[in-house]
């Protein structure tokens, strides 16, 4: 029987405001001595009052505007009731039947067609984020857990897809445009290893001639584009051999182990009802009024699919390039102040796509972060361009430059690699690989052409690879006539 693949998303995606959702605490909380960002307000004390931070309902309804949603006037919050450590108010504010966005969607380009997926936002939604929890000593006999609230109240925005995706690979594709979107708009900065972008998947398996939806199971604690690509694939073969051998797929909650390589049921899967949701006391319903969406709508900056277009037709590069190139702001602006200073816009967008990220990817480097900047990037190609380097001995330069963040001239200088310009000084090295290898001249005299590049390939090991071949190649080929 044939299956089809039924996958949706919830994303949770930090707000970047200064301070927390409710209270004036910073948000700032990386790094920081566990429960320092606190106050009675996120520590959720009896008698203390949520207060709504406006910049929170900005950066959400730019979200939700950027992912082309309804912006409901009147929203509502409720109270999600739980108990977990985390928790010290042991519910969470969250918005549940009035949320803040609904009935969006977002277009995807799938490799393999011409044609754009539409993906179904069912709402976008803000929630206040939980403490954190540290597991301590061994498990088996002294464990123990640590609570940092310096997270409790963080803001976060719920991004709620329709189940439309058919592979997990549409899904990390969504992933990828949604992060580079909130990273444009300035809401969030997409990191997914340090938790700012979180994404749980809802996965079933359905029979492709009744259409009936399958039982889904909801994966967790993907924290990586690759994870969630593993962790789906992981997850839809399970399910696709538990149906083929007549068993049944249980509706639960599963978590990704990212070290074994599989999905681990951890509970069964709670209900809207469990959580016994009802309406925040303590805040009035969210107001937006028109004037506000529509001064949010105007303020929103140039989107990944825009300066994708844009990329396309100011640079003259491929899609495929472009695709890549916009994948994350930062990636997109390192791109873009390299051009001002580089004609060649091709050479330039190779030398990112395949050195450049390569070495970041290497070394866990954000491009914010990389060692070689735009500058040093383009001052390198000039060389280059100049004959100062050839490109095979720029591929040494550049890895040198990024270790040591040093500018390619000054690596150039100081290891003195660059190419032989001294024609007088190249030819005493041919004279030499002529003189010492009589039978490649012989060869070469009975027709074999192939006999010269033996004889290329000593000249330049003879210069440590620091003269130019297609020269020293017409060079031999004239000195042996002569002959
Ligand atoms: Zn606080």
């Amino acid at each position: 029987m044939k299956k089809e693949v039924v996958i949706g998303l919830e994303v949770h995606i930090q707000l970047m405001t200064n301070a927390k959702m409710f209270c004036h605490c910073s948000t700032d909380y990386i790094g920081k001595e566990p429960n320092t960002n606190t106050c009675p307000v996120c520590l959720g004390l009896p008698g203390s009052l949520p207060v709504l931070n406006k910049k929170v309902l900005e950066f959400a309804t730019r979200t939700a505007l950027a992912l082309n949603c309804k912006i409901n006037q009147i929203s509502k919050f409720h109270r999600k009731n739980y108990f977990y450590p985390d928790l010290p108010k042991a519910y969470q504010i969250s918005q549940y039947d009035l949320p803040l966005g609904v009935n969006g969607y977002m277009e995807i380009s799938l490799p393999e067609s011409e044609e754009k997926r539409k993906i179904g936002i069912t709402r976008v939604h803000i929630e206040e984020d939980a403490g954190k929890l540290i597991h301590e000593g061994d498990i088996n006999s002294s464990s123990y857990s640590l609570i940092d609230y310096n997270r409790c109240g963080i803001p976060l925005a719920e991004i709620v897809t329709e189940p439309d995706f058919c592979s997990p690979e549409e899904a990390r594709i969504f992933l990828v445009k949604l992060r580079s979107i909130v990273q444009h708009l300035g809401v969030c900065d997409g990191n997914m290893e340090e938790g700012s972008l979180r994404c749980d998947a809802n996965v079933s398996v359905r029979d492709a001639k009744s259409g009936a939806l399958g039982t889904k199971a909801e994966i967790k604690n993907m924290n990586s584009f690759k994870a969630v690509k593993k962790a789906l694939q992981f997850e839809v073969n399970r399910q696709k051999k538990l149906l083929n051998e007549g068993e049944k797929v249980i509706q639960e909650t599963r978590h990704w182990d990212e070290s074994e390589n599989i999905t681990i049921s951890m509970r069964s899967k709670e209900e809207a009802h469990d959580y016994r949701y009802f309406p925040e006391p303590d805040l009035l319903p969210l107001q937006v009024d028109l004037k506000m969406i529509e001064e949010i709508r105007k303020s929103l900056p140039e989107l990944p699919e825009a300066r994708k277009e844009r990329f396309i037709k100011d640079y003259q590069i491929p899609e495929y390039d472009v695709e890549i190139l916009t994948s994350s702001k930062a990636l997109g602006d390192y791109y873009e102040k390299a051009s001002s200073l580089y004609a060649n816009t091709k050479i330039l967008s190779n030398w990112i796509m395949g050195e450049l990220i390569r070495y970041l990817n290497e070394k866990k480097i954000e491009i914010e972060d990389s060692p070689i900047s735009p500058d040093n990037l383009v001052e390198m190609l000039k060389l280059i361009d100049k004959g100062v380097i050839s490109g095979k001995m720029a591929k040494g330069v550049f890895e040198k430059m990024f270790k040591t963040g040093k500018g390619a001239s000054q690596i150039v200088k100081e290891s003195g690699i660059t190419q032989i310009t001294d024609k007088g000084e190249l030819f005493e090295v041919i004279d030499k690989v002529i003189n010492e290898n009589p039978k490649s001249i012989d060869d070469f005299n009975e027709g074999k052409e192939k006999a010269l590049n033996y004889l290329v390939g000593q000249v330049m090991r003879y210069t440590k690879g620091r003269a130019k071949p297609d020269f020293v190649f017409e060079a031999i080929k004239q000195r042996i006539k002569k002959i």
